[in-house]
């Protein structure tokens, strides 16, 4: 039967070099799945020799459970072929977390297709496979890139913008409360002035771990720029998103520094208003934040309508 097929390797026409294949038998009225051949890529993947294989159980994914599941998916598939030898069959395909005993995992991009028609009560398949793992790490590893601030880790500008913009959204849709919260070291410069720009780069290192450990899950924080950080707060409401502010400015204060002396900073609280754009929100946070520097700093301001705390 297979006479006319030539074994199909990583050079075989069509194929990209490194895809695994193999050709999959299954005999009608039978649930078995077995492998009449496979290229040496299959054998790289996943081990073994060519002999080893001939009429094994074919891996699609390690986990023998998600195995399972991709052949019954692959039989549902199927009933149509079997049925009607002249319907199509366009194949299945997925991408799996393929995880090894010593903790390592690959990503495997993988489909199954028909060879013909059913023929001889069997239907041949064929089981392509690509590791696609360094190109998804090296996808992640530029996506960290373009999001995150190199200095302290926290989500970047741009990203910033981009979190806002869904919050906002989000926002409008569920008329949900969303703050905001801009914050800027006080006298910043005198540091770097003081104990060198290294030692700048220490203090916001450390600034950017403590607003961390102060926020929920649900909080970004970014730094927008030099010592200027910005905290995006959902389900927050103005009164909350001060007082979250205001312990943040305490911990600053009382936080140790490779510094002499403590640092402070100043806080301009908003709640987004009924279908405010960022542009407006960011400008009323840079308000109330000029506000708070303007009465003094270490301070939180609001723009001006609230009491509580030790606002501006
Ligand atoms: P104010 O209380 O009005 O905010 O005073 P300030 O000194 O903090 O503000 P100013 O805008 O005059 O100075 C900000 C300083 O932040 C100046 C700049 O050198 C410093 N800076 C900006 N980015 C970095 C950085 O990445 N590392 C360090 N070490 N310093 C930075
Ligand atoms: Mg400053
Ligand atoms: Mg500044």
């Amino acid at each position: 039967m297979y006479q006319h097929y030539v074994r199909p390797g990583s050079e075989a026409q069509g194929e990209q070099p490194g895809h695994a294949v193999a050709i999959l038998s299954i005999s009608e009225g039978s649930s078995d799945i077995r492998i009449v051949d496979v290229n040496s890529d299959y054998q790289r993947l996943w081990g073994g020799n060519r002999d080893e294989w001939l009429g094994a159980t074919p891996i699609v994914v390690e986990q023998e459970a998600a195995n399972q599941q991709i052949f019954a998916q692959l039989h549902e598939a199927l009933n149509p072929l079997r049925h009607s030898p002249n319907s199509a069959f366009e194949g299945i395909s997925g991408l799996e977390v393929s995880r090894r005993n010593d903790g390592s995992h690959r990503h495997i991009e993988w489909r199954i297709t028909a060879m013909g028609a059913c023929q001889d009560n069997a239907i041949t398949l064929v089981l392509t496979q690509l590791d696609v793992t360094e190109k998804m790490e090296k996808e992640a590893q530029l996506e960290r890139l373009a999001t995150t601030d190199m200095l302290t880790g926290l989500v970047n500008r741009s990203h910033f913008d981009a979190l806002l913009k869904s919050e906002l959204n989000r926002h409008e849709r569920y008329a949900r409360p969303l703050s905001l919260i801009m914050l800027d070291l006080d006298y910043f410069k005198n540091i770097n002035d003081s104990y060198g720009h290294d030692v700048g780069d220490q203090v916001l290192v450390k600034l950017a771990h403590l607003l961390k450990s102060n926020l929920r899950k649900a909080d970004s924080c970014a730094r927008w720029g030099g010592e200027e950080f910005m905290l995006l707060a959902p389900e927050t409401t103005l009164d909350q998103a001060v007082r979250l502010a205001d312990k943040i400015r305490n911990a600053i204060k009382h936080a140790v520094f490779p510094i002499e002396g403590c640092m402070t900073a100043s806080f301009g609280v908003v709640e987004v208003h009924a279908k405010e754009s960022g542009k407006s929100v960011m400008k009323r946070a840079d308000n109330a934040l000029y506000q708070a520097k303007e009465k003094g700093r270490d301070r939180v301001s609001t723009g001006g309508l609230l009491r509580s705390a030790k606002q501006a």
